[in-house]
């Protein structure tokens, strides 16, 4: 296919593959410069926030027929990932486009693709079928989600210019599958980074010293290992309450990331410490789970500190009496695809959407498709991205018509 007959959504796509919005240093103004041309293209309202300088939050509008209906966010992060470019087969921001269609890329599938799609199903709507809808749409594209969010969706929920929008239901990322259905995410694991520091009795390395920063440290960290292999086994043995074997999502992992004590073989160390990286499965009661870590060290007196923690692990429920559920799954119905609802292994923006009460879903429509987020060779086939675009094409009106909002049971 020459360029000249390439769908106007794959040049599209294409194009914002190349604005080189990579971590650690994301070109964000020319990422905002290609957005604002294409809200005029596209006839979208523009409206640019920054909580942080040089940090915009890039809103593309299209105002609905029903202001007092809540809005809807379609929101994507403009961020990518680092690439170790001599890991790759072509220039990782060059988006070349294979022969069978591949194209390749840092951001096809995380998540570039989704925000283009977003927007192509817009120009549908608007400029073919020449549509109104009722609710306004707002779609996002924020920055640094690939460092945390902390500059980006997690100020950006609490500032006035986000309530003005008036957001009722939110789409974002999700996974591609290796399997022939869409993953969608209804919640997250919280993530907790801990430190713990034990302290003993300094001393030469010939005697009993009591008590031992390092074995006090190691009781309180085979309390965690223990733990850590009861939810492996978990994951391994237990199933859903609708029978579906657990998935990483279900489970909270523990991991011991970071151990530090003493200088030399002789001299027993007066403190140590150990990071731990806690992944909290959202059935996990978030208090129940701090008393329990804090009982362990409170028994050896061992200190913690909070170093990174989320405190919610709130969830959007794929169930019927939720309206937003019924009709993704009506369109994926409609479009004869599966849907496979699942906690998001990892953590998104969407756990800052959901942690002040708004219901968020995580999809990133990519099926027989193998997972290379944050790979070497990134690429999405331009089938599977133009399939994604009348997936929204149908999906985006028909939560944009809907007049119930969800009552939470
Ligand atoms: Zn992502």
């Amino acid at each position: 296919m020459t360029a000249k007959d390439e769908h106007i959504a794959v040049t599209r796509f294409r194009e914002f593959l190349r604005v080189k919005t990579v971590q650690p240093k994301p070109d964000y103004v020319g990422c905002e410069a290609f957005l604002k041309k294409y809200a005029e293209e596209l006839g979208l309202a523009y409206t640019g926030v920054e909580c942080v300088k040089g940090k915009p939050i890039c809103i593309l509008t299209w105002a609905g027929t029903d202001a007092s209906l809540p809005s809807i966010m379609l929101n994507c992060h403009s961020d990518v990932v680092p690439v170790s470019a001599d890991k790759w087969t072509h220039d990782p921001f060059a988006a070349d486009k294979l022969e069978n269609g591949d194209i390749i890329a840092r951001g096809a599938q995380d998540m570039k693709c989704v925000g283009i799609q977003y927007l192509e199903a817009i120009r549908i709507l608007k400029q073919q079928q020449k549509v109104q809808l009722k609710r306004t749409l707002h779609v996002t594209f924020v920055p640094d989600e690939e460092i945390g969010g902390q500059d980006g969706m997690k100020l950006f929920v609490k500032t006035d210019d986000y309530k003005k929008l008036n957001i009722g239901f939110a789409l974002d990322e999700g996974l591609a599958n290796p399997g022939d259905a869409y993953k969608v995410f209804y919640g997250e694991r919280a993530p907790w980074w801990l430190t713990i520091t034990a302290k003993g009795k300094a001393g030469h390395g010939s005697q009993f010293l009591e008590p031992s920063a390092t074995v006090r440290l190691l009781k309180v960290l085979n309390r965690f290992l223990a733990f850590r292999d009861s939810e492996s086994n978990r994951l391994k043995h237990g199933r859903t309450a609708k029978s579906v074997p657990f998935q990483l999502g279900d489970v909270t992992t523990t991991n011991i990331t970071i151990l530090k004590a003493g200088v030399q073989h002789n001299v027993v160390p007066e403190t140590a410490s150990a990071g731990i990286d806690i992944r909290v499965a959202p059935t996990v009661d978030l208090n129940a789970f701090k008393e329990m870590i804090e009982g362990w060290c409170a028994e050896q007196d061992v200190g913690i500190e909070y170093v990174n923690t989320f405190w919610s692990n709130a969830t959007t429920a794929p169930e019927d009496h939720n309206p937003w559920w019924r009709l993704l799954k009506g369109v994926a119905e409609k479009r004869k695809v599966d849907l496979e609802p699942e906690i998001f292994p990892a953590a998104t923006d969407s756990r800052y959407i959901r942690e002040i009460g708004i219901p968020a879903f995580g999809i990133s429509p990519m099926r027989n498709t193998p997972v290379l987020l944050h790979d070497h060779d990134e690429y999405l086939n331009e089938r599977v991205f133009l399939d994604g675009v009348d997936f929204y094409t149908d999906l985006v009106p028909a939560l944009a018509n809907n007049t119930e909002e969800l009552v939470e049971r």
